[in-house]
């Protein structure tokens, strides 16, 4: 993804890596004719056309936000040197840091990380290893974390993947005290000028936010986990597997298919790979397809 600028916001994307997950697995609802409906816009080399071979490709990355001398950070990945139960994603090496480097910014400029929802993926970054103890890999930056997910990740303690990183991702942060909890309609831009606030878009997870910028310029949607690939315009019904609620995570698919579908408005997914960022466009059958920005 190409910085985009929008305003006074200019918008980088920070890298960690790719994954695949057999798409019959992640959305065993769709058909080869939702994957022919997806070709007519969509080109992606692992979907093939026989459902049984189609993977799901994914971006795992961060976006940085710029603006009046502020960085900040939305999602940060899997991190290096984790011990996960899930192998794909255990003991990492990623150059994240370097990238983060390139995009022109050192761990210590970050002034503020928010998490759109504490899934290990988006948490992974807020520590690295240091003398065999997690610290802040942000050290002076405020992380931002839902209270809702934050008290479900606290108490339901399901999944190991997710309770892994919890305890070496997310309570390293509270410890040291960087954490503020926040809520849906909180404006975490305030203190530089108007211009960035949270939504609820709980489903994927029970407190998974959204981050809106509108900073003199079209409105930037980061919208965390609430769509992993493009098929989901073609069928936002189709249940995900890792929806902790599907019927409350489709219903805000289509909220959000609906609401922003033919507008000015920029979608950063966190999990689109390519060009990545795109406006969402709809007839009036209700069907939607992504205009991805130049690559
Ligand atoms: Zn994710």
């Amino acid at each position: 993804m190409r910085d985009v600028v929008l305003g006074r916001l200019r918008v980088s994307r920070v890298y960690e890596g790719d994954g695949v997950i057999p798409l019959a697995v992640a959305l065993p609802g769709i058909t080869e004719q939702d994957l022919a409906r997806l070709r007519r816009w969509y080109w992606d080399p692992d979907l093939a056309d026989a459902l049984g071979q189609a993977n799901m490709r994914i971006s795992v990355h961060s976006f940085l936000l710029r603006i009046d001398g502020r960085n900040i950070l939305i999602d940060t990945c899997c991190g290096n040197d984790k011990k996960r139960s899930l192998a794909s994603v255990s003991d990492l090496k990623s150059p994240y840091l370097e990238n983060l480097v390139h995009a022109g910014l050192r761990p210590e400029d970050i002034h503020l990380v928010m998490c759109t929802h504490l899934h290990f993926d988006h948490v992974g970054w807020n520590t690295r290893l240091r003398d065999g103890s997690w610290v802040p890999t942000f050290p002076n930056a405020r992380y931002l974390f839902g209270r809702k997910d934050l008290d479900f990740f606290r108490t339901q303690r399901h999944e190991a993947t997710h309770r892994e990183a919890f305890d070496d991702s997310v309570v390293p942060i509270l410890d040291a005290g960087l954490a503020d909890i926040v809520d849906p309609e909180t404006r975490i831009h305030k203190e530089i000028g108007a211009g960035i606030w949270l939504e609820d878009v709980s489903g994927h997870s029970p407190g998974n936010l959204c981050v809106i910028a509108e900073c003199g310029g079209d409105r930037a949607i980061f919208s965390g986990d609430c769509f992993h690939h493009p098929i989901q315009l073609v069928r936002p019904d189709a249940e995900f597997f890792a929806d902790e609620n599907p019927t409350k995570a489709r219903a805000t698919r289509e909220r959000l298919l609906a609401g922003y579908a033919n507008t000015n408005a920029i979608f950063f997914p966190a999990h689109f790979t390519g060009a990545t960022a795109g406006r969402v466009e709809g007839d009036r059958e209700g069907n939607f397809k992504f205009r991805f920005l130049q690559a």
